[in-house]
């Protein structure tokens, strides 16, 4: 592959999935309209949701899912083995997402009422970089197509991608968005990294805080004004904790 005439390498990725929905690949796999363009770049050589091929020379690995037993350990100990990138996709894998909902309960007691006495191998939720190195952190529930490609194309001209560091509330602002807040609802938008173009208050519904903390985000302040609103005290931990994305701060 050529770009400005300079011979790009291209690169083989795989595509892993762990405790999740698969929702992540599902966005890597989604808009056809870039996909010929994007697996003219990379070569796909381990990605279980669209191809039969499993090989294991891959060079990146983009991990989806939390860790949450012994067997998903070993295999991710693996792959950070073969890797020499490791790409942790999704708020399953970078904070432990929807999955670290089961903390709040006795973990036999779960299982015991969801599964009754089928044997099920389910351990505590931990996010990939608990368990191996992790060279980058794409957020997001699920990750957003165009974040992906963006970072693919960084990975192949090796220059380090910059995150987004303010808030959601600054791209909602920059897009003339109405404020949830006034319409009576919660919003983690104030605490939560920008770079989902605040999809979520642009459909008139607060932010859940997917794709973790802002960078001096202030949780304080956040906090006062959710209090002085009215919000309860379960009502503000349910949001707070729902993607265990800001270090169990209630
Ligand atoms: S981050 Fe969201 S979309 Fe991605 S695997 Fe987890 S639950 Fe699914
Ligand atoms: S809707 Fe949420 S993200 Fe948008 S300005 Fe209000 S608090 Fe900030
Ligand atoms: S607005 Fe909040 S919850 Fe919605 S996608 Fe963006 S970071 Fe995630």
């Amino acid at each position: 592959m050529k770009y400005l005439g300079i011979t790009l390498e291209r690169p083989k990725i795989g595509v892993f999935s762990f405790t999740g929905c698969e929702g992540c690949q599902l966005q890597i796999a989604n808009k056809e309209e870039t996909l010929k363009d994007l697996f003219g770049v990379v070569e796909v050589v381990n990605f279980r949701e669209i191809s039969s091929e499993g090989r294991d020379d891959y060079e990146i690995a983009f991990v989806e899912g939390s860790i949450t037993t012994e067997s998903e350990s070993a295999r991710v100990k693996k792959i950070r083995k073969q890797a020499g990138t490791l790409v942790a996709i999704g708020a399953c894998a970078c904070l432990g997402g929807v999955n670290n909902l089961k903390s709040r309960f006795s973990l036999p007691d779960v299982v015991k009422e969801v599964y009754g006495t089928h044997p099920i191998d389910t351990g505590p939720v931990r996010k990939v970089k608990d368990v191996v190195r992790v060279d980058i952190e794409l957020p997001g529930c699920p990750i957003s197509k165009p974040e992906f490609e963006w970072l693919v194309r960084h990975l192949i001209l090796g220059i380090e991608p910059q995150f987004l560091q303010y808030s959601v509330c600054v791209e909602c602002k920059q897009r003339l968005n109405s404020c949830v807040f006034d319409m009576g609802m919660m919003c983690l938008g104030p605490i939560t990294r920008a770079g989902c173009n605040a999809v979520c208050p642009r459909n008139r519904l607060g932010c859940w805080g997917c794709r973790g903390p802002a960078e001096e985000a202030n949780f304080e302040s956040l906090m006062e004004i959710l209090r002085e609103r009215g919000f309860s005290e379960e009502h503000i931990a349910e949001r707070m904790n729902f993607f265990n994305a800001f270090g169990g701060i209630l």
